[in-house]
């Protein structure tokens, strides 16, 4: 089966073909036929497209709304330019979205009917910024390929609905989550997953048995702790602004400062919680850049004071989550690290993990350094207890596996 994976954005769209069916995820050979995102939705957009041989390629195009820029893609994945094999778009049997928020109803992913569609639309007040565009990526896929291609739903917080609700609710009032739903969600659900999944594969246990911490450190970050299979806690919360210190979000905060600052300040609250998502974390302490390869740079080449204090902090939240989450789980098997950080920053794992050698966690220098640019392995000594990965993330192929697994389950 061919299916089209969307990761629609405000302005932006993310997407990938990928070929896959039962045999493939048995055996891993899914095929990644093209993949891509169109930026700048709404003027002249600006279009990057790689094709399953390697061959990258820019093009600009008056791209007005999501449905111009699914219809571009559409044409392009199918004519012949984007060496895909596919020549018609009959042959896009399937696609698949990225969801950011399923709230309390989608556990899972779901094949989108008009009644899922109202379900994702309800939940646009819990993610004002993400929902709508999600939305608008599913109609224009069913605008470019017909109502009667199969579109599947695949929600950032689903792994998560597995929380008990002592590790999903605020000590707030009772009735202000059975009026609200404010609690904690999680989000980059399918990123945990996709990692867990794969640690099956490696450790060659089955799911039952697997008890790991997942930390996916991009631009957002998050931890999650995974046992049985099933997420048991992550860091995220009612938004994702909860938990790790981020590329440019603060992680936790004591609440009271909201109300502080914007007196001090002259703020709103909904300034505040603009200035702790998007000009905190990483950035507001450096005061230079959310990112982390920037600010190794300078912290190394100029002695930065505040780019060495950014990443200290950095490093120092993510390991305090760690030791919370093996006195929660009882202890785990492993530490697995993805997302652009902890694919490819050996120096920040090694960060990491320094300060954990009571859990059992020793990292093995060599084997650290080897690991960037998507490679997978361990980088733990063989005497650890705790072992520690890199385990390159890959929703986009967890979103092509559901909406197919969806699709022929009927
Ligand atoms: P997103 O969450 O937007 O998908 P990514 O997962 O691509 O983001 O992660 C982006 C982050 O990864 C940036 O902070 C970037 O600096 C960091 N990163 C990428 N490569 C390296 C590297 N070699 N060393 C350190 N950080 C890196």
């Amino acid at each position: 089966m061919n299916v089209l994976v969307l990761n629609a954005g405000s302005a932006t769209l993310k997407f990938q073909v990928v070929r896959t069916d039962h045999d493939a995820i048995a055996a891993d050979t899914d095929v990644k036929l093209a993949r891509g995102q169109i930026e700048r939705i709404g003027g002249e957009a600006v279009i990057t497209v790689r094709s399953h041989d390697g061959v990258s390629s820019r093009h600009t195009a008056p791209l007005r709304d999501m449905s111009a820029a699914v219809e571009w893609l559409v044409e392009w994945a199918t004519s012949g330019a984007a060496n895909t094999s596919l020549t018609s778009r009959a042959e896009l049997h399937a696609v698949g979205h990225r969801v950011v928020h399923g709230g309390e109803r989608f556990s899972s992913s779901v094949r989108i009917t008009p009644g899922v569609a109202i379900g994702i639309e309800e939940m646009i007040e819990l993610a004002p910024l993400h929902n709508p565009h999600n939305l608008a990526g599913i109609r224009a896929a069913q605008r470019a390929l017909g109502e009667g291609v199969p579109q599947v739903a695949v929600f950032d917080t689903a792994f998560h609905q597995t929380l008990a609700e002592h590790a999903y609710l605020y000590a707030i009032p009772y009735p202000l989550y059975r009026r609200h739903k404010v609690r904690r969600y999680g989000f980059h659900g399918t990123s945990h997953r996709s990692v867990a999944y794969r640690w099956r594969r490696i450790s060659g246990l089955p799911k039952s048995d697997v008890r790991v911490i997942t930390l996916h450190l991009g631009n957002g970050c998050s931890a999650c702790a995974i046992v049985g299979g099933e997420s048991v806690d992550t860091s995220m919360g009612f938004t994702p602004l909860e938990g790790l210190v981020m590329g440019t979000r603060s992680g936790d905060i004591d609440p009271a400062v909201l109300d502080f600052i914007a007196s001090k300040e002259g703020l709103s609250l909904p300034q505040v919680e603009a200035l702790l998502n998007s000009q905190s974390g990483l950035l507001g302490v450096s005061g230079l850049t959310n990112d982390m390869r920037d600010l190794l740079a300078e912290a190394r080449e100029h002695n930065d004071r505040r780019a060495t204090l950014a990443i200290e902090m950095f490093c120092y939240r993510a390991r305090k989550y760690i030791g919370a989450y093996l006195a929660a789980m009882g202890g785990a098997d492993a530490v697995l690290f993805a997302g652009g950080i902890g694919e490819n920053s050996p120096e920040i794992r090694a960060r990491i993990c320094d300060g954990l050698q009571w859990a059992g966690l020793h990292v093995d220098t060599s084997a650290n350094a080897a690991l960037h640019h998507g490679r997978e392995g361990k980088f733990s000594t063989t005497e650890s207890t705790l072992q520690a990965w890199v385990v390159p993330t890959d929703e986009e192929l967890l979103i092509a596996r559901d909406a197919y697994r969806t699709v022929s389950r009927g």
